[in-house]
């Protein structure tokens, strides 16, 4: 096989070889069931419990609000329908440029008659308007808003301490949908007024099929999934005590070296741009990609002139070994289009693309994608 690229790293994250070797001697040494009693059991537990210890160290709060989960659509899926359906809420907002993870539990809310679902008008970069947050909020019922912190397929990032502010004003829960964010910029429980975030190894160099929701200490919910008492009651489900722990270490990671691998991956992006800049032909930018402080440093989203071979244009990308992905690589292999570009920009026929970094990619990298890229346009 010749070489291959891989600038995907919104839809997953290569996993740290690290990671890789701990989880392999784990599952050797850690095999046994964390809720028995004997010794083995325990030493299972140990390793759950001291994983939840670091995670709430890192983000500054307390173990007790991290519950872990299969990943981040169940974080979001549990926040969702048990902050509504626990707290008899009967009207929620959030965009639509929002993750399917969020969009369609909402949906299913609204179609079973238990919501009514308003969307918060966002402006051309899908930034959203806090003033008709405010006014959508001045209704007497309480409220569950949901807004997502970056948005995985044009990279914009929106202020969730603002829109917590706000919500706290107005009695509102606040879940944010943070998968693309955490472990890729700091986080402070202590000083975000959010009542749910979600997060997902697999975006950072973890496993997939892991995350955690975490749950403010000052909201109750009952659990989604029902069965054992795990996770003190609010998951049931025999703990994933491997990927738990490398979830923890790919987190650890992760912070302990946050400002060099964002400096350095912003560096790839901003090369990135310039190279399409000077090198492809009438090549657009999607919002705020080009702002390098103001937009996810991860992703990068551009469009490119309209073109016969558009619908085929990243299986060529592919063959000649670049592997990247049209808007979202949830919706990839399907005709539909993106639901988020559809919403700024729904005319447009220029074929979509997004590139997206991790500290494993190099300016070779983006060189050899450029020569490829060439060689379509
Ligand atoms: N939310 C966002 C913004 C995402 O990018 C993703 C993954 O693509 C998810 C939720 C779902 O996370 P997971 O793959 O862990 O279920």
């Amino acid at each position: 096989m010749g070489k291959r690229v891989f600038l995907d790293n919104a839809a997953t994250t290569p996993m740290a070889p690290e990671i890789i070797n701990m989880m392999s001697n784990m599952m050797k040494s850690h095999f046994a069931n964390p809720s028995s009693v004997h010794s083995f059991g325990r030493e299972s537990k140990i390793v759950v419990e001291n994983a939840r210890k670091t995670i709430a160290r890192l983000l500054n709060t307390a173990p007790g609000t991290i519950f872990f989960t299969s990943g981040g659509t169940e974080a979001d899926n549990m926040a969702i329908k048990c902050g509504i359906n626990d707290h008899n809420i009967t009207h929620a907002i959030t965009s639509k440029i929002s993750h399917h993870a969020v969009l369609y539990p909402l949906q299913d809310l609204e179609k079973e008659g238990v919501i009514k679902l308003s969307y918060v008008d966002i402006d051309k970069d899908g930034v959203i308007s806090t003033s008709h947050l405010k006014q959508l909020l001045e209704s007497n019922e309480r409220t569950f808003v949901s807004i997502m912190h970056a948005n995985n397929e044009i990279g914009t990032i929106q202020d969730i301490q603002e829109i917590g502010d706000i919500c706290k004003h107005y009695n509102a829960i606040f879940h944010s949908d943070t998968v693309q964010t955490i472990a890729h910029f700091p986080f402070d429980m202590q000083k975000l007024n959010v009542d749910f975030i979600a997060a997902s190894a697999h975006k950072f160099h973890g496993p997939k099929g892991v995350g955690f929701v975490y749950i403010s200490e000052d909201i109750q919910i009952k659990p989604l999934i029902r069965g054992g008492s795990q996770e003190r009651n609010m998951r049931a489900g025999t703990e994933n005590v491997y990927g738990i722990a490398a979830l923890a270490k790919a987190m650890e990671m992760a912070y302990e070296n946050l400002e060099e691998e964002t400096n350095y991956i912003k560096g790839l992006k901003k090369y990135m741009i310039e190279k399409l800049k000077t090198e492809i032909y009438d090549v657009q930018f999607y919002a705020k990609c080009t702002d390098l402080d103001n937009s996810l440093y991860t992703v990068l989203s551009c469009h490119f002139p309209e073109t016969d071979i558009a619908e085929m244009l990243l299986f060529n990308l592919d063959i000649l070994g670049v592997a990247c992905s049209g808007g979202s690589a949830c919706s990839s292999g399907s005709s539909k289009g993106s639901h988020v570009l559809t919403e700024i920009v729904p005319e447009s026929k220029r074929p979509g693309m997004r590139f997206s970094f991790s500290k494993y990619n190099n300016k070779e990298d983006i060189d050899f994608a450029i020569a490829k890229l060439k060689e379509l346009f």
